[in-house]
């Protein structure tokens, strides 16, 4: 098989060649036909997620590695044990791959085991023309869902799914705020205009992201670098019944939860590692509520799909490169030139 891989934090990846592995019992082995670009994967090649100032959470990972999580392809061999699906099938690769073993693992929640077996991070990932996928459990077919469909799904399209799901059911009327129109923001654009008849409003600094929220449906987008942008959109509409922040800086926290009205919800999802100053007393006081989104479970992935494929969402914009591009693909989504994602084909 050939990967590009990293073999040290913050150098360009390497192109290397291995033997193709064989799937041992209750794994898969899925030659790769897409896979997306993921800001997480940039974290992860610079070493450590922020946690804000200059305080950092390191990453572990073995040399050499191979990132992306965004993993689309077709089944060429299972492991003993394993049924199906068949060989030739297509399928995006659930990524969030827990121990099997622990409680979180046990009730469903795989994306939050501790000592995970997560594609792209623990495991060799996305940035390959095969991957080993140690649960078979984790494909899911995808029919003829179009070519990178099924793998931007994994992460950008499941992290806004989840996060939208946390808003629950609220009155039709009321505008629902996504702040940044980024990958993951544009997928939750869509995939909110597909779960909600409410207005969406999407906020974003950047006039390209704004525009192409309109095109894709947003009510309205708001340029949150204004002073007063915040109350304007209070004032006019009453608030928000939530806000979801996809990027996660001081910023973009301020401009949500500053948003919703009384009884709202904030849904902060974005790892861009900012911090927020929240005085406690407005949490009663604007009866408000903060939660936290991560990925999503194999369960919601399954959701996700099938919503997907009933046609009621916007595909989502994508730019499609070779595999080999791999290190300007990795260049341009740090300079924030990329709108929508890069999809990388080996
Ligand atoms: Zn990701
Ligand atoms: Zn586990």
């Amino acid at each position: 098989m050939r990967c590009q891989a990293m073999t040290a934090f913050g150098q360009p990846l390497e192109d290397l060649e291995r033997e193709t592995p064989q799937p041992g019992p209750g794994e898969a082995l899925v030659k790769i036909t897409r896979a997306g670009l993921c800001h997480s994967d940039l974290h992860i090649h610079e070493g450590y997620f922020s946690l804000g100032g200059e305080a950092k959470q390191p990453v572990a990972v073995q040399f050499p590695c191979v990132l992306g999580h965004e993993i689309e392809g077709e089944v060429v061999s299972l492991g003993a044990g394993v049924s199906g699906p068949a060989p030739g099938t297509r399928v995006a690769v659930f990524p969030w791959i827990g121990c099997g073993q622990c409680a979180a693992c046990k009730r469903g929640d795989q994306h939050l085991c501790g000592p995970n077996r997560v594609l792209g991070v623990a495991r060799w990932g996305g940035l390959a023309d095969h991957v080993l996928v140690p649960d078979a459990e984790a494909l899911i077919p995808i029919g003829d869902m179009a070519p990178g469909v099924g793998a931007l799904a994994m992460c950008s399209g499941l992290t806004a799914f989840s996060a939208l799901k946390k808003i629950g059911k609220p009155r039709a009327e009321e505008p629902i705020v996504l702040v940044g129109m980024g990958g993951v923001g544009l997928a939750g654009l869509a995939l909110a205009k597909a779960l909600f008849p409410n207005p969406i409003v999407a906020v974003d600094i950047d006039a390209a992201k704004r525009e192409a929220a309109v095109k894709r449906g947003a009510a309205e987008a708001i340029d949150p670098a204004g002073a007063d942008a915040v109350k304007d959109f209070v004032k006019r509409t009453g608030g928000a019944v939530a806000a979801v922040d996809f990027v996660g800086a001081g910023d973009t926290y301020a401009f949500a939860s500053g948003s919703i009205r009384r009884g709202g919800t904030v849904v902060v999802v974005g790892l861009f590692g900012g911090l927020a100053n929240i005085p406690l007393i407005t949490l009663p006081l604007r009866a408000m509520t903060i939660a936290g989104s991560f990925v999503g479970s194999l369960d919601e992935a399954r959701e996700l799909v099938a919503l997907l494929k009933t046609g009621k969402v916007a595909t989502p914009l994508m730019e499609e490169r070779p595999l080999s591009a791999a290190n300007s693909a990795f260049e341009d989504l740090r300079a924030g030139k990329v709108v929508g994602r890069v999809v990388l084909k080996p």
